[in-house]
């Protein structure tokens, strides 16, 4: 409006005093805001984004080519810029992003489920690129990493025994309908290969088809099924410390948070040994984590640290010295916790946490496994 149009305008609103328009101008004297009505869901609002359901205020100028690309581009830079800075924090501050989503702050941040989906997903590709295989157990690994041999948990033997004894029924009995059902279209041909050698070269033939099949959908669940920690870990958090969290929904954001910092550690741990080896050849870390554990896992201090920080000398007690740690510090930011009674529960849950992981869950992933074949 030019100068001679608002005299104009306010003149003639002299001789209607109550309209409404002079009204809202005594309330906000300067920049009047203008009504909008949500195209989405038809409410009338003030500002920028509908107060009902969200929507942004409309202009047709939106709908330039230029908006499209700077749009698209603000996306993908608005959403990594979040990521990258919540995985950060994940690291760098423990605790700190999840006790921001528990009061409420959420907008700066990745939300849990995308940071877990994002860190997963670099996971997959950093323990397929580096070929390591410490989260995917061979079919014969029902036998191994038993929860009794720990110092102190014997008294877990029958069930270590039941889990071991149902994983071999289990493969047995799938080995045997894999060879029934492949034996009809492998034998013909097997046979004809191999028909001068004994019968017992067309079992094996089987028997690879039947290994082969099973690594390939093995290495598949390992990295895709860890999502299964989230409600478990929830639970522990949820059992432990229910007076402080209140709500499930609140420790499975805590849950989400630690697994996520979990595959971060075990990419990067595994990262920063093998890539320099695999790309110059270069030994400098790869013999590290080794070197350091011998500063715990001498001869003067092996029971000791065996029965402390695990059995697994090395992979094991790094486990639980950085759970732990990362553990403690969220436990102090969230919860306030005096540091002795924090330093029993994160120790203690960092190691439950590693038999879940490294002798409960592998056995989950063969048995899933199996039944799929
Ligand atoms: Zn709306």
């Amino acid at each position: 409006m030019n100068g001679w149009n608002k005299m104009l305008f306010y003149s003639i609103l002299t001789l209607f005093k109550s309209s409404p328009l002079e009204k809202n101008k005594t309330v906000k004297p300067h920049r009047p805001d203008k009504l909008h009505v949500c195209p989405n869901c038809h409410n009338k609002f003030y500002g920028k984004i509908c107060n009902h359901c969200g929507e942004k205020v409309f202009h047709d100028s939106q709908l330039s080519a230029k908006h499209f690309i700077h749009q698209t581009i603000d996306v993908f830079t608005h959403f990594e810029n979040k990521v990258v800075k919540t995985i950060w924090l994940l690291l760098s501050k423990p605790g700190f992003v999840t006790k921001e989503n528990l009061r409420g702050v959420r907008v700066p941040y990745a939300k849990p489920v995308q940071v877990f989906v994002i860190v997963n997903l670099f996971f997959y590709m950093m323990i397929q690129y580096l070929h390591i295989t410490d989260y995917t157990p061979s079919s014969q690994d029902g036998a191994s990493s038993y929860i009794s041999d720990k110092p102190g948990l014997g008294w877990m033997r029958p069930v270590d025994k039941t889990i071991m004894l149902s994983l071999k029924n289990l493969r047995s009995k799938k080995l045997a309908a894999y060879e029934k059902r492949t034996a009809a279209d492998t034998t013909a041909e097997a046979k004809k290969e191999w028909s001068d050698v004994p019968g017992h070269f067309v079992h094996y033939y089987n028997d690879q088809l039947f290994i082969n099949t099973y690594n390939q959908k093995v290495s598949f669940y390992s990295k895709t099924l860890i999502f299964i920690l989230i409600p478990v870990f929830a639970a522990i958090f949820y059992l432990v410390f229910y007076k402080k969290l209140q709500y499930y929904g609140s420790a499975l954001i805590l849950s989400t948070h630690f697994v996520s910092f979990n595959l971060l550690f075990y990419s990067l741990l595994s990262g920063i040994i093998m890539l320099p080896y695999k790309w110059f050849h270069s030994r400098t870390f790869y013999n590290l984590p080794g070197k350091a554990m011998k500063l715990l896992y001498n001869d003067k201090l092996r029971d000791f640290s065996n029965a402390t920080f695990g059995i697994y000398e090395g992979f094991e007690a790094l486990h639980v010295i950085f759970f732990g740690a990362w553990l403690f510090f969220a436990f102090r930011r969230l919860f306030n916790l005096h540091w002795l009674p924090n330093l029993i529960a994160s120790y203690l849950l960092g190691r439950i946490f590693f038999i879940l992981i490294f002798c409960l869950y592998k056995k989950l992933v063969i048995a899933f496994t199996l039944w799929s074949m």
